[in-house]
């Protein structure tokens, strides 16, 4: 299995948290066919005169090595190199003259991401999200954390913000890689929902704040769609970012899958249809998911899906554009991303067949049996290789019309993939595959979903997974020392409340 036993400090441990009889054995109820993975986003570097620049948050200390201007203000685009730590404006980056004082250095091998997982040996290594940035010298103190708007300061007529003292937090339904997700009461009303929770400490540069905003427009966006999870409100402490969000009761498909093992044709089709009818949606206004996956599909009290967890998109990308990022989850990440090539639309459409392959065969199509037992074949660049190179078995229990789906879906080349070509979306929508699906009573909820969730009351959580609802359900206090490394001002104006939902609030 890909990641699994020779990483000690594997994230895999976190989910599993028994002990394996032997190093890479199975824990008790460890499905090794399926599991979480944590989604990633790999730091961009730009190389000039041998420098290695990285985008940066800087405080207003730091001055632009070419321009001598200080790297502040609107927008705050500063680039260090990761070597010999020159700082310069992004804008003067292709300008810097004076070569790399460190060249010589080896590439450092770095830790990636909150969950411990190293990047071994690629050239894009990055620096660990979690480890803040250290101080200029002669930093200024952080300015002080914008103090919560409490009801009675707001003018009459004025939306009212929330604030954490609103909800009462009842239980943790999930962690991915970034954030943990709680489900929670609005006291005033009574009503759940989900409340994403993101430890400031993880935003540690300008990228990152690129993707807080993004995942809050999204939310947005995505409100007024009934495949996609909408948001309620948005708010601050000095430590954390909430998004309080539609709390989805049916648990995510990683869930069932691993209950399920596989899925008749007939609940993959309904599953990968409504997806295709949510990507779609946001395909067309300008947004690309990049992180379609088993845990980021959830299930609503009647079975109908809904995408969750907008951290990873890219907005503003118009027919025809391409972007770049190194980003997503491993075992989902297209081949033209790995090929470093400029992408768009299409990598949504391969996630979408590597998810239908998991739901179809109950394995991934990347899984090589073998490869737990060989160190060789257990990393990263291993399953890379195996993504860019290797023919994809289909396994010869499914028909054909659903083989053809999925290579269609699963084309290396972007441009002859199925939903990439001149017609788009409507060659899904034609596939031989989705002929019984009814397009437009689908996207008005009027077809009956294959499977319910098992669910009795609103706040069962029988589809969530025991080691997230037995965790204690509380927030740690704040750390002051951690807090005082956090620049509040990036998170100015997060605050946000969902007009829409309010007046629906009122109503009861
Ligand atoms: P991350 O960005 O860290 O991956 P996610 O937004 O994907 O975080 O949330 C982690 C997990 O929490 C999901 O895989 C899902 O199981 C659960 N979850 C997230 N949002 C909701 C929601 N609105 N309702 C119910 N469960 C949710
Ligand atoms: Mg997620």
């Amino acid at each position: 299995m890909i990641f699994l036993s020779s990483h000690p400090i594997c994230w895999l441990n976190l989910l599993f948290p028994n002990v394996p009889p032997a190093p890479g054995m199975p824990c008790a109820g460890e499905d090794r066919s399926i599991y979480r993975r944590g989604a990633r986003r790999w730091r961009k570097l730009y190389r000039v005169n041998g420098h290695i620049f990285q985008a940066k948050r800087f405080n207003r200390r730091a001055f632009c090595a070419f321009c001598q201007d200080r790297i502040w203000g609107l927008g705050r685009q500063g680039f260090k190199c990761i070597q010999c730590k020159l700082l310069v404006h992004k804008k003067c980056h292709k300008l810097v003259q004076k070569p790399c004082s460190n060249e010589h250095v080896d590439p450092v091998e770095v830790k990636d991401d909150a969950n411990g997982e190293s990047t071994l040996g690629r050239a894009s290594s990055v620096r660990s999200r979690a480890e803040p940035e250290p101080p200029l010298p002669e930093t200024p103190p952080a300015p002080a954390p914008p103090a919560p708007v409490r009801p009675e300061d707001l003018e009459p007529g004025s939306q009212r913000q929330y604030s954490l003292e609103d909800f009462e937090l009842i239980r943790v339904i999930g962690r991915g890689s970034y954030a943990k997700v709680l489900m929670v009461e609005l006291k005033r009303t009574k009503r759940v929902y989900a409340m994403k929770v993101i430890k400031k400490a993880l935003v540690t540069d300008d990228e990152d704040i690129d993707w807080v905003q993004t995942e809050k427009h999204v939310f947005e966006t995505a409100s007024n769609h009934p495949f996609l999870v909408g948001l309620h409100s948005c708010f601050q402490t000095p430590s954390r970012l909430f998004f309080v969000i539609e709390f989805v009761r049916g648990g995510d498909l990683m869930f069932h899958m691993q209950r399920q093992r596989r899925l008749p044709e007939e609940h993959a089709r309904f599953y990968a249809a409504e997806i295709s009818l949510a990507l779609h949606f946001l395909h067309e206004r300008g947004v690309i998911y990049r992180d379609l996956k088993l845990d980021n599909v959830l299930l609503d009290h009647e079975g109908h899906i809904k995408l969750t967890d907008y951290g990873m998109c890219k907005e503003g990308v118009r027919p025809g554009d391409t972007t770049s990022t190194f980003c997503g989850t491993p075992n989902y990440i297209a081949p033209e991303i790995l090929r470093g090539e400029e992408y768009g639309f299409s990598v949504d459409w391969w996630a979408l067949g590597v998810l239908t392959y998991e739901m179809l065969a109950g394995r991934s199509p990347f899984d090589i049996a073998q490869a737990a037992d060989n160190p060789d074949q257990n990393t990263e660049d291993y399953l890379f290789q195996v993504i860019l190179e290797k023919t994809i078995r289909i396994p010869r229990s499914l028909s054909v019309k659903a083989a053809s789906v999925l290579k269609g879906f699963l084309n290396k080349n972007p441009v002859e993939r199925l939903g990439c070509g001149e017609n788009g979306f409507l060659d899904i929508v034609n596939h031989p595959f989705f002929k019984s699906i009814e397009w437009e009573m689908l996207e008005q909820k009027q077809v009956v979903p294959p499977f319910k969730p098992r669910l009795e009351g609103e706040r069962d959580l029988a589809n969530f997974p025991p080691e997230f609802t037995d965790e204690p359900v509380h927030l740690t206090p704040d750390n002051d020392t951690v807090i005082a490394d956090i620049d509040q001002s990036e998170f100015e104006g997060f605050e946000y409340v969902n007009p829409l939902l309010m007046s629906l609030e009122d109503c009861v």
